[in-house]
């Protein structure tokens, strides 16, 4: 007996994958070929633009009419061109004979790899006169000729941008830096020619590419499968493959019916919304995102200038000024795109920025100088926040969107999620203090989709509403280096409206999708608090620098902001807008959501640090001309306090003499060191550990018996992919512990400690605040490790299961044990300004001055109970994409102290942060005060009627009633992150200058006073 089995006992279900290959083999050799026809070749001259320091084709961006006045040399293809990151100007020139028939296209091969478009060669192409035509890349790289016979001229402007994440992806590369890019041409120039279009037979290759597609999503035992199968199998039997062209109309006779079929009456709802996710900055320089949005954009408007009907959804105010500024013509068509509807502004943002780290100001401006510049260039806000790749999404984001216009939120990020599946796609996304925003997570699971029958089929099978819902959004678009979408996706649009065993597919704008969602879904689930990224949890902490810079400025425009709009209303001197605009647009251009989170590229980040140098000596600038001028002539030794809390005897955003209340005493007794003041106690053994920390009022011990603080953990930190964006939790389970310092020396009131290892140094000085409550621990790294982690190490005798942790505009409570997967897949967190850990009526505060990232552990201890142990996360190494991350020089600064709630972690935060700034001259009488909310910024009302901003929030999570003392010939209002009314806060006048109204949790009031009414 024989073990085969004979054939005709064989599933009958085989023969399906024998017709596919069938299918693909013919569309890809036979059919995709026959499209077009080769009629003539271009003549190629170039005009490499040479690099300063000599390079041939390395030059930086050059405008065009420096481009058209320059000298072209003519080249023979294939020709060399293009060292990593240089721009080479190509004219092509083509004849079209005459009598030529049918439609002609000008096929470009710059020498690319047929993948990973917006991540290699690009290049913007302008017709004879400048007039800006369409981008280039590698799956989009055909030119319109217009009609007329005779020659045709083009310019290219071709960037030779380097392939960065390769395959396989996340090797180091030293392409990423300007000074160690290599200057070898990475590309040859293959081809340019004029080519004649087949209708017809590119009709065919749609139908097969679509019905080939979408029978590959059915089941084996599918009759529909079977019948597309067969269907197409009698189409090919049809085509000549000798002959295409000529028998591609009986083929699509016999295609016709199976893509007339409708979809099931039931059938999923699909709304198509173009897209081009370009980021700001990542594996590209910005300067190279300024032409990414030219190219983009003009592929949009080619194809809607052609007759393509589709939507597309463009965020970021950042890249449309940059537009404007580069290209004004092209601009105006955008503009006119706009006005028709076709091109929808969306997010609202100045970019698309960290939804995590930046401060709750920042995220303000996000939005309010996103709006206006939206509204002023094209007339129109956005409705809606559109943020589709940031790496986790705060709580705080529901408040501040609906406060700036936004009626709806969507990402897809958190499909990226390691380990647990987000339960939703659509639904209520409830933030900290209770503001619900409806929320849509696209079930494509993509913001590029390129609308094949899979990815759809995709969206039909991963969607959770099902039941409740049936629609869902379809970002469609090449993205991340941009470009957009292509006719060979409108094709599939065209061809998946309505058809048998897809979903209904149809082009719409958000707007169109959210109302339809919104109705169909009665009573949507509602998520609470944070989108919780399980991936790319080291975006916390990677480029040091830079997240220090972002901290470092955001309070210094607060402290000018703060001083100039005392000043200002005081008749002192004039308001600076223009430059607290322009550091303002800076740093929320660095808040990009590959900036701040430190996974851009070294060019990137050496930019971004230099930039907030300028920016932070621009507003200590400004800060100090403000507090010269409030001061006025005096002669006493005052302080300038912007902070919203007092401090050593100054008032919160005023000025006055600052006290030290509480002198340090330091004592050695030959085994180590004891620090005092009057309210806490430290011990330190002779090799540098903190072995007690005593709270003197509550007699409690923080420092667990027989544990190490005040060390170091050397954490490996090598992840299985995405260095600079990942860390791992098994790097949890083996640190290399640095827990004696080789030196321990006092040095004035304070105690360093310091340490080598590896190659690196460690210095930590411990000193205690003026008022003698907190203890502040400087570290000073000198880094120079790679695939590391240094985290400080601060075990806390507290006996909890979770923490809070600052967020923007209030806190998040945080479990730190690892009950359910959810919880152990939250095992390294973001933190703002502070963090507490609390018992009932006891707790330990940890301040910071610009580290976001760090965990908890908790452990038994022998004697019964637990405790936990913070790790804030200083300083990594990874190698990708910058190989040279976080090398150097750095500090990090924290403050401890024991207190009894939030109110006081808060403020240690708020000290922690911003700084006493002293001066000669009079004190300085605070122009509001507050009671019950924290006031977050002042500054002048956008539309310069000199009315005053205040913007205040609920810091405690406890509902108040929120006071504040104004000058008396002001009137008080609410108003929107927008400053337009906000009637649903009603301010009640107390007199004597004194208004208040209701705050519930965390809720932010922005008020506007305005003066002489
Ligand atoms: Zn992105």
């Amino acid at each position: 007996m024989s073990l085969c089995i004979p054939l005709q006992e064989k599933t009958v279900h085989e023969q399906l994958p024998l017709m596919d290959h069938r299918t693909q083999r013919i569309l890809a050799q036979r059919v995709l070929p026959a499209c077009h026809t080769p009629v003539a070749e271009a003549r190629v001259s170039w005009w490499p633009v040479t690099g300063p320091d000599g390079v041939v084709g390395q030059g930086e961006p050059v405008a065009w009419p420096s481009a058209r006045e320059a000298d072209h040399t003519p080249i023979q293809l294939p020709h060399p061109w293009g060292p990593p990151w240089g721009t080479t100007w190509f004219q092509l020139e083509v004849e079209v004979p005459e009598h030529a028939p049918g439609e002609l296209e000008l096929h470009v091969d710059l020498g690319w790899s047929d993948h990973s478009p917006g991540f290699q060669a690009e290049a913007l192409a302008r017709d004879e006169s400048g007039k800006v035509i369409k981008g280039l890349h590698p799956l989009n790289h055909w030119l319109p000729i217009r009609e007329g016979t005779g020659t045709h001229v083009f310019h290219i402007e071709a960037a030779s941008n380097p392939l960065l994440l390769d395959v396989p992806p996340f090797i180091p590369t030293a392409d990423g830096d300007r000074a160690t890019a290599g200057t070898d041409p990475l590309y040859i120039f293959r081809s340019a020619v004029l080519v004649r279009v087949d209708h017809e037979v590119r009709g065919l290759a749609a139908d097969l590419d679509v019905l080939s597609g979408l029978a590959n999503t059915l089941p084996a035992d599918s009759p529909r499968r079977w019948r597309l199968a067969t269907t197409m199998q009698r189409a090919l039997d049809a085509l000549d493959t000798e002959d295409v062209a000529a028998t591609a109309s009986a083929a699509r006779a016999i295609l016709l019916p199976a893509l007339e079929l409708p979809a099931d009456a039931d059938a999923m709802s699909a709304t198509a919304v173009g897209h081009a996710h370009i980021d700001s900055a990542w594996l590209w320089p910005v300067r190279e995102t300024r032409r990414k949005v030219a190219r983009t954009l003009a592929n949009v408007i080619n194809l809607l200038e052609a007759g393509h009907r589709f939507h597309f959804a463009l965020p970021a105010a950042q890249h449309v000024a940059w537009l404007a500024e580069d290209h004004p013509e092209l601009f105006e068509r955008v503009k006119n795109w706009v006005a028709d509807g076709a091109i929808v502004p969306v997010g609202g943002m100045w970019v698309e920025s960290d939804a995590v780290l930046p401060s709750g100001e920042s995220l303000c401006r996000q939005f309010s100088e996103g709006q206006k510049l939206f509204e002023e260039v094209f007339g129109q806000r956005c409705s809606g926040m559109w943020l589709p790749d940031s790496f986790g999404y705060s709580g705080a984001l529901p408040q501040i969107a609906k406060l700036s216009g936004a009626e709806w939120f969507l990402t897809q990020k958190l499909s990226w999620n390691q380990v647990n599946s987000f339960p939703h796609n659509s639904f209520q996304w409830e933030g900290i203090d209770g503001t619900r925003i409806f929320t849509h997570f696209p079930a494509v699971d993509t913001y590029a989709s390129n609308l094949s029958p899979e990815q759809l089929d995709h969206a039909r099978h991963s969607y959770k509403e099902k039941g409740y819902g049936n629609s869902t959004l379809v970002p469609f678009g090449y993205g991340d280096g941009g470009g957009g979408p292509t006719r060979e996706m409108l094709a599939r649009a065209d061809r998946m409206g309505d058809v048998c065993g897809a979903p209904r597919l149809r082009q719409g704008t958000p707007d169109d999708f959210f109302k339809e969602a919104e109705a169909e879904l009665k009573d949507p689930e509602v998520w609470v608090g944070e989108f919780y990224l399980e991936l790319h949890r080291a975006t916390s902490t990677s480029q040091c620098s830079t997240k220090r810079g972002n901290r470092r400025n955001e309070g210094l425009l607060r402290e000018a902001e703060t001083w100039w709009t005392i000043a200002a209303v005081r008749g002192l001197g004039d308001y600076p807008w223009e430059e607290l605009q322009d550091c303002w647009q800076h740093v929320l251009l660095g808040q990009f959501h590959d900036i701040l989170p430190g996974t851009s590229i070294a060019w990137v980040h050496q930019q971004m640090t230099k930039a907030h140098e300028r920016i932070s000596a621009e507003l200590n600038a400004l800060a100090r001309q403000a507090r010269l001028l409030l001061a006025g002539s005096g002669d006493q030794d005052i302080s300038f306090n912007a902070s919203p809390v007092n401090r050593d005897g100054v008032p919160a955003m005023g000025a006055g003499t600052a006290r030290r209340t509480n002198p340090t005493r330091l004592t050695e007794d030959g085994d180590g060191w004891q620090m005092a003041s009057d309210h806490i106690e430290l011990t330190f053994d002779g090799s540098g550990r903190l072995r007690s920390f005593l709270d003197l009022s509550s007699g409690r011990e923080i420092i667990p018996e027989g544990v190490d603080a005040g060390i170091l953990h050397l954490v490996p930190d090598f992840p299985n992919m995405w260095d600079a964006w990942d860390t791992e939790r098994f790097q949890r389970k083996a640190p290399a512990v640095i827990n004696t310092f080789d030196e321990v020396t006092a040095v004035d009131d304070g105690l360093v400690t310091s340490v080598a290892f590896r190659s690196s140094t460690a210095k930590l000085t411990w000193t205690l605040s003026e008022d003698g409550r907190e203890v502040r621990v400087d570290v000073d790294v000198d880094w120079h490790e790679h695939d590391h982690m240094l985290k400080l190490v601060l075990p806390l005798n507290v006996h909890t299961s979770e923490a809070a942790f600052e967020t923007q505009f209030g806190h998040i409570r945080r479990a730190i044990h690892e009950n359910t997967g959810w919880d152990a897949a939250r095992f390294e967190v973001s933190v703002h300004r502070w963090m507490h850990l609390g018992e009932m009526g006891f707790g330990v505060a940890i301040a910071n001055d610009a580290s976001y990232g760090c965990d908890v552990l908790r452990d038994a201890h022998p004697s019964g109970g637990t405790y936990a142990t913070v790790r804030p996360s200083l300083i990594r190494g990874p190698r990708f994409p910058d190989p040279e991350t976080d090398q150097g020089e750095h500090r990090f600064s924290f403050s401890l102290r024991p207190c009894t709630g939030i109110a006081e972690a808060v403020e240690t935060g708020y000290r922690r942060n911003m700084d006493l700034f002293p001066v000669t001259g009079d004190p300085v009488e605070p122009l509001v005060t507050a009671e019950g909310a924290l006031v977050e910024a002042i500054k002048l009302a956008e539309d310069r009627s000199g009315d005053v901003i205040v913007r205040l929030y609920e810091s405690l999570g406890s509902a108040s009633l929120a006071r504040i003392t104004v000058p008396l010939d002001f009137t008080v209002e609410a108003v929107s992150i927008l400053e337009e009314p906000q009637p649903d806060t009603v301010i009640t006048s107390c007199g004597s200058g004194e208004w208040s109204w209701a705050m519930r949790p965390f809720q932010i009031v922005t008020l506007r006073l305005t003066k002489g009414i």
